[in-house]
């Protein structure tokens, strides 16, 4: 071997080294693991699994234009109602991740909190367990962590745990205060206000109708959310939509219905979005529940409550409580997510927080010990 060869040899094996090496560092460390949780406000699962509801339809009580919801959203295989109303779920998790709560497949998932409204569920989604002390929806400082707070306290997540919410009472469910999870909820606007989108979403805010004292339009909370994610990309960021519950207690089944269907429209886009972006693609997880359920009659769908639950509202004409409230529904799709459709079994709405630390590849067990258990059947 003369020099010129002996160079040549040498040059071939470093640009061989240099094609190579890239590859084998991708492929030697798998991409952090990123979580979107989102929670649509009392949507019951009897719509999530079995499409829109005849019987509401035709109730002149609820329905303005029962025409147009039936043209719309009804057809006689429940399948096909399903897709209407919730195209993504039924189209995109479906087919690559997992459906819990379709009572009719043997499948179950419950609250455990024994109160069935918003902040006794709030608490057990994030903090793991339900408080017999969270007995109101009043804007009370959460004594209990939730697993937001705790990923903000580890170094990778500090300052990249955001959380977004419709209604006002968010910064207190997530404490803030002492957390340091920034929450942007309800009616105040964006802080700090750093992009052109953000300045016009302070504006419509101003702008909008207040249909809700304390609940702001979802498309607000959509915005900013997908404006942080944009901008901030967080590792972990919480969206909470409130229309559908306003809707279904002012009992207009149109505007429930229509509510839920735009959400539904949002998280496609969003998964959309999250799939095209590098930063997102293929480690992110997105996890979808409710806080309750909802009266499962004509006479009851517009309230939920437990019997106890009943009296701390002060439900007159409901003293038993309505049943059915405390049957949720939980959906998941991403990189740990088993592609199984609808799974049956039993499961509680205080298993989520695990589930979500679990989802980032994390031990719940350790950073959790006093919540409930993850969902390990449909993580992978
Ligand atoms: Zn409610």
């Amino acid at each position: 071997m003369n020099f010129r060869h002996q160079e040549l040899v040498v040059t071939t094996a470093l640009l061989l080294v240099l094609l190579l090496l890239p590859h084998h560092a991708a492929r030697a460390e798998e991409p952090a693991a990123n979580l979107v949780l989102v929670t649509l406000d009392g949507v019951r699962w009897q719509e999530v699994f079995g499409g829109i509801d005849l019987d509401l339809i035709e109730d002149e009580r609820y329905a303005n234009s029962p025409a147009f919801l039936k043209e719309n959203y009804w057809r006689e295989q429940r399948n096909e109602r399903r897709q209407l109303l919730f195209p993504f779920l039924w189209s995109v998790v479906a087919s690559q991740g997992v459906l819990i709560g379709d009572r009719e497949q043997e499948s179950f998932i419950d609250v455990s909190n024994s109160w069935w409204f918003s902040y006794p569920g709030y608490n057990e989604i994030l903090t793991g367990s339900a408080d017999p002390a969270i007995d109101s929806n009043a804007r009370n400082w959460n004594r209990n962590v939730t697993f937001l707070e705790i990923l903000n306290g580890i170094k990778e997540f500090k300052n990249h745990v955001l959380a977004f919410g419709s209604w006002d009472v968010f910064p207190y469910i997530i404490n803030s205060q002492r957390s340091g999870v920034p929450v942007n909820s309800g009616f105040t606007i964006a802080s700090p206000v750093n992009t052109a989108k953000s300045l016009w979403l302070n504006e419509i805010s101003a702008d909008a109708p207040m249909l809700w004292r304390s609940v702001r339009l979802d498309l607000i909370t959509n915005g900013y959310a997908m404006d942080a994610l944009e901008n901030r990309h967080p590792r972990v960021i919480y969206i909470a939509y409130g229309e559908t519950d306003d809707f279904a207690h002012d009992g207009s089944y149109d505007r429930y219905i229509d509510a839920a269907h735009r959400t539904d429209l949002m998280l496609s886009k969003l998964w959309n979005w999250l799939q095209a972006d590098p930063f997102y693609r293929d480690c992110t997880t997105l996890m979808i529940s409710t806080d309750h359920g909802r009266g499962n009659t004509p006479d009851v769908w517009t309230r939920h409550a437990s019997a106890a639950g009943a009296v701390k509202l002060g439900i007159a004409d409901a003293p038993d409580g309505v049943p059915g409230s405390d049957q949720i529904w939980f959906a998941a799709i991403g990189p740990h997510i088993k592609a199984q459709g609808i799974l049956r079994g039993h499961w509680k709405q205080s298993q989520i927080a695990a589930t979500a630390l679990a989802s980032l590849q994390l031990d719940p067990t350790r950073l959790m010990p006093q919540a409930d258990r993850a969902m390990d059947e449909l993580l992978h």
